[in-house]
């Protein structure tokens, strides 16, 4: 009506709208939910669609705050459990069993991952890995370490996990030595994320895009999440907002960025398998006859464009057909990561959850730990 101020936002401190929701919103999209899932990345989705099964009458929202996506649609898209100089690095510093219960941790989750969606929906390639190492010393410790890790690995999954193998067998080149493992896998990130999404509105979730939550209270009848558009109601809440959660409550996770580069197309390329380098701190696969690579977090680079060139370098230098590499897409995510590796998957509260800290590795255990979040409740 003109002489009317607009609506310019829909305050929570209106006295006349105490939510700062509409009348007509807080009828039909926010009235209190049974439970609302704060993060639409791969532990989110797959917390609120275990919540379905479980509940079937319950009303379930998941809330994000990013347009597109965060480190779920960001990743690299490895299947991946860990190579062998990455886990001798834990064996070190964790111990065997803490080790060993991490590795069946992410096999079990790619299994999970792969059953609950499909191979075809997620464009899961069986095309398995090999660690590439230029450090002679570190390969003849991973050499070394080889047969206890097989060897404890065997009865987790069923045969055996690691071998040696030639550079030359891998399109690879310029190594002191490679070990493969059949087991591993690629998936294409945007397919896993859009089949989940896909999945959210037949099992009546609502989705409610653009809308971040800026505290977490505890209410009468459950907890009060904050919007800069209103206040939603929950009786429970379950926290999957990975690298950021601290900022809603305080649990050990932070953010860490990680860069990822694709080549143009490569006609000459031979890449078979995905790539570990250094402990896992760089990969490197096939997508679309080009490479992707990333990481480089080990260089500890205080400027983006140096970790960018060192990763072209090491395309250029180790991968067969790369010697042209130049970078057409570039692109940051943050890994949620803290002083421990494992995930953390917890009540916090009664009635308030966490399943955050999955550092490089939720593709293969987000959508256990989704589930093992929901199954909390
Ligand atoms: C560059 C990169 C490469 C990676 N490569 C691999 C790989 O190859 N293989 C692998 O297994 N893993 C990889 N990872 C790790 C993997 O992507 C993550 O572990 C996984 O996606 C985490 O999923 P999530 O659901 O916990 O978090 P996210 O996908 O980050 O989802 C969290 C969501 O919470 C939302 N959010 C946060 N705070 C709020 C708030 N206050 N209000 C509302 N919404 C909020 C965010 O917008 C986000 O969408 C990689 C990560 C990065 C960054």
């Amino acid at each position: 009506m003109s002489g009317q101020p607009k609506n310019t936002g829909f305050s929570a401190k209106d006295p006349d709208s105490p939510s700062g929701f509409s009348f007509w919103e807080s009828k039909h999209w926010v009235p209190t939910q049974d439970a609302v899932v704060v993060g639409a990345g791969i532990v989110g989705m797959n917390a609120a669609l275990a919540l379905r099964k479980r509940h079937p009458s319950w009303t379930i929202s998941i809330v994000d705050r990013a347009p597109i996506g965060s480190a779920s649609t960001r990743n690299a898209g490895f299947a991946c459990f860990g190579s062998p100089s990455e886990l001798l690095d834990d064996w070190k510093q964790m111990g065997p069993d803490a080790t060993l219960a991490m590795v069946e941790m992410r096999w079990k989750g790619l299994l999970a991952l792969r059953d609950t969606w499909g191979d075809k929906a997620i464009a899961y390639r069986a095309c398995g890995a090999v660690e590439a190492f230029t450090d002679p010393d570190l390969h003849a410790e991973a050499k070394d370490f080889l047969p206890v890790l097989n060897q404890q690995l065997a009865p987790i999954m069923g045969r055996e996990v690691f071998a040696e193998t030639t550079a030359n067998q891998s399109g690879l080149r310029e190594l002191c030595g490679s070990i493969s493992s059949p087991l591993e896998g690629d998936v294409d990130t945007a397919r896993m994320i859009a089949s989940m999404r896909s999945a959210l509105a037949p099992a009546g979730i609502q989705w409610l895009a653009g809308m971040s939550i800026e505290s977490v209270e505890a209410a009468p009848e459950g907890w009060s999440l904050a919007t800069p558009h209103g206040v939603l109601n929950a009786s429970r809440v379950f926290l999957a907002t990975n690298a950021l959660a601290s900022d809603l409550v305080p649990v050990d996770v932070g953010p860490v960025p990680n860069m990822v580069l694709v080549s143009q197309p490569l006609p000459e390329l031979r890449l078979t398998s995905t790539v570990h380098h250094d402990r896992g701190y760089v990969y490197a696969r096939e997508v679309d006859g080009r490479i992707l690579i990333g990481g480089g977090r080990q260089w500890d680079c205080q400027d983006p464009g140096e970790s960018e060139e060192r990763l072209v370098a090491w395309a250029q230098r180790h991968i067969q057909g790369a010697e042209a590499f130049a970078t057409a897409h570039r692109w940051t995510g943050q890994l949620g990561v803290g002083s421990m590796r494992l995930p953390i998957v917890q009540e916090v509260k009664p009635g308030l959850y966490v399943g955050v800290r999955l550092g490089g590795m939720g593709v293969a255990i987000g959508t256990h730990i989704g589930q093992s979040m929901a199954g909390l409740a």
